[in-house]
């Protein structure tokens, strides 16, 4: 059937780190195993599985205090720091985002993931570790930005037309970008998140607190569930 080759699939294709076995994916795991057999297994569970071997992570949104924490320079990039990259690839491309900053996924460490291309069939991903802005042009160009922690909300924001950018890449080499454009305006976001400012904080105070108060009505909603 679909559903066993489906699972086949995952448990051959992917190698599941043992370390990030516990409870829940044991249990996701034996309900899928007997919802297979019994031909009755939950969606849920197989999407659960999914998003631990991909590394998912779920992405935290405002009004959270994670996000207005400064984040941490890393002091070299080693095989923990590619996981996180990773691991902020797939968190992104999955929220169908452009850019991601770790803290973004709880992570407070300087570490931002990009791809601008929007194009799933060819992927560029960008790795910044340690970002720093060496340069930043008078001239401003305007983009209504949204933000994956500023789910449905969006606004027109101006910022340094162009920028040169030192950073880390994925291989701990030391590179400089000159950036324009959407690329200048993306990691300029980015960056901001490192430093706990969303593209909000831009905004008149009666905006910034409208949307905060509706973020927040939101999460206290219950989930909806189509049974
Ligand atoms: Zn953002």
């Amino acid at each position: 059937t679909t559903t066993t080759s489906l699972i086949a699939s995952i448990f051959q294709n992917t190698k599941i780190d043992p370390t990030i076995i516990n409870g829940g994916i044991i249990n996701s795991i034996n309900n899928i195993i007997i919802g297979t057999i019994n031909n009755s297994f939950l969606p849920s569970d197989i999407n659960f599985v999914i998003k631990l071997v991909m590394a998912i992570k779920p992405i935290i949104t405002e009004p959270n205090k994670i996000l207005r924490q400064k984040s941490i320079e890393v002091e070299s990039v080693g095989k923990e720091e590619q996981k996180l990259m990773d691991d902020m690839l797939d968190t992104m491309y999955d929220a169908n985002g452009i850019g991601l900053a770790a803290i973004q996924i709880g992570v407070p460490k300087r570490i931002i993931v990009m791809d601008i291309a929007k194009n799933e069939e060819k992927r560029s991903p960008l790795y910044f570790v340690n970002p720093v802005i060496k340069n930043k042009n008078s001239e401003l160009s305007t983009y209504e930005e949204g933000c994956l922690s500023v789910p449905n909300y969006f606004a027109e924001i101006d910022r340094p037309k162009k920028c040169d950018v030192e950073y880390l890449d994925y291989n701990g080499e030391k590179k400089i970008l000159n950036a324009e454009g959407l690329l200048a305006t993306c990691i300029q976001h980015e960056m901001d998140h490192l430093e706990g400012v969303l593209f909000i904080d831009y905004l008149s105070k009666l905006k910034k607190t409208m949307i905060i108060k509706k973020l927040s009505k939101q999460k206290e909603k219950p989930d909806r569930i189509i049974v």
